[in-house]
């Protein structure tokens, strides 16, 4: 029995749409089943919101993609610094953004304040012969400001986090599934 004839007939069915073969273009980017894999810098992604899946008014958002960060930050603040990391520059919509980019302003604010409440008040006590004692309480209240920021690093929530992240790749979940959809399948 000849069945070529069917199986061709079944393969012109399955053709890919055209949203496919423009999703299998997209470059250094991938699905791997729920997740999506993204190359530091290069990845290109569909131009609709990853989180929600709107095409409207969306735009791209620079991201630093970081797996979450651990317990080990309220004990060492400074290795927020050196967890690996993904640069991405995903589309998101501006509702996604808004909340994103508030979240992003509180934590460096936060930053900023620790920062200002340890060096002004070591510049003040050094500068002066006789300096006032307000200072130490500067320096005194920088440390719970900076544990302040090691929770709120740890606990916000963000745009993206990795589940993990090996070389210059990073698998990211939560993505809205048309995006997913919109990726090439891991080769
Ligand atoms: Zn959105």
């Amino acid at each position: 029995m000849n069945t070529s004839g069917n199986a061709f007939a079944a393969s012109q069915v399955q053709s890919p749409s055209a949203d496919r073969s423009e999703a299998a273009t997209r470059k250094y980017i991938w699905r791997d089943g729920e997740m999506l894999i993204a190359r530091n810098i290069y990845a290109e992604f569909p131009p609709q919101c990853i989180i929600c899946g709107q095409e409207n008014h969306c735009s791209q958002l620079p991201c630093t993609v970081r797996k979450p960060p651990g317990a080990m930050l309220l004990f060492l603040p400074a290795a927020a610094a050196f967890t690996p990391y993904v640069k991405a520059n995903p589309y998101v919509c501006r509702v996604h953004r808004r909340t994103e980019l508030r979240a992003r302003w509180l934590g460096r604010a936060l930053l900023t304040a620790a920062i200002a409440l340890f060096v002004g008040p070591l510049i003040m006590l050094s500068g002066l012969e006789r300096p006032p004692t307000w200072p130490v309480f500067g320096l005194a209240c920088s440390v719970p400001v900076l544990y302040g920021w090691a929770i709120y690093r740890i606990a916000r929530t963000r745009l993206v986090r990795a589940k993990h992240i090996k070389g210059s790749d990073a698998w990211i979940p939560g993505i809205h599934p048309t995006v997913l959809d919109g990726c090439p399948q891991l080769p």
